[in-house]
């Protein structure tokens, strides 16, 4: 299988290219952004939950997060590969999908990640705001949380694949046909 991290701060393009990475190499898409954006519309108890932290600019708790992208994975069948995106987003998630995958058998190919400076990064995620309708966009001090939870909680995380000699980090500014004909290259060459 062909298991992708795709890494990066909000507003990276992780959601736009995924759809693109997943048409080109037939991968399965998990963003446990999207799963909670879901929940959160069906008003499921999940929904629920996830909303009174995202709300906030902050991470959902580790394990619920780890126990939602555990039964989203097992619902596929016959897989040829995960793309993974917004997870993991902290160490411990990490940690617990390597050891998940391997009772699956499999493992992570390697993490990609999306590289956008600070000040591009607020001015997509002040575009996106007009458009998505997305909560978490709409206020310059929840945009400011996340930019931070990810300075703090996630960006550790390359680290956990740089050790494992897993991490690979693309120009993540240009055009959007530019930054995916950087993607399938590091792709290609995991
Ligand atoms: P973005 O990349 O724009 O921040 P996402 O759609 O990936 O957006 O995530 C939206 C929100 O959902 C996050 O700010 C966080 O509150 C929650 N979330 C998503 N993925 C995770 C995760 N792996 N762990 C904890 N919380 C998460």
């Amino acid at each position: 299988m062909l298991n992708i991290v795709l890494f990066g701060p909000p507003g990276a393009g992780k959601g736009t290219q995924s759809e693109r990475i997943i048409e080109k190499y037939g991968l399965k898409h998990l963003s446990t952004g999207d799963i909670f954006r879901a929940n959160i519309k069906g008003e499921t108890e999940l929904g629920k939950l996830a909303k009174s932290y995202i709300d906030k600019g902050q991470l959902v708790p580790d394990e619920v997060t780890i126990n939602m992208l555990k039964s989203e994975f097992k619902k596929v069948e016959n897989p040829k590969g995960f793309i993974f995106d917004g997870f993991p987003r902290t160490n411990a998630q990490a940690a617990a999908l390597d050891e998940f995958l391997t009772s699956e058998n499999t493992a992570i190919s390697g993490m990609v990640a999306l590289d956008v400076e600070e000040s591009e990064l607020r001015e997509r995620l002040r575009k996106r705001a007009e458009v998505s309708g997305r909560t978490d966009d709409a206020d310059p001090n929840i945009i400011q949380n996340r930019i931070n939870v990810y300075k703090a909680e996630t960006l550790p995380v390359k680290e956990y694949y740089q050790k494992q000699d897993k991490y690979s980090e693309i120009n993540g500014i240009g055009s959007l046909d530019e930054v995916t004909a950087r993607l399938f290259k590091a792709i290609d060459s995991l």
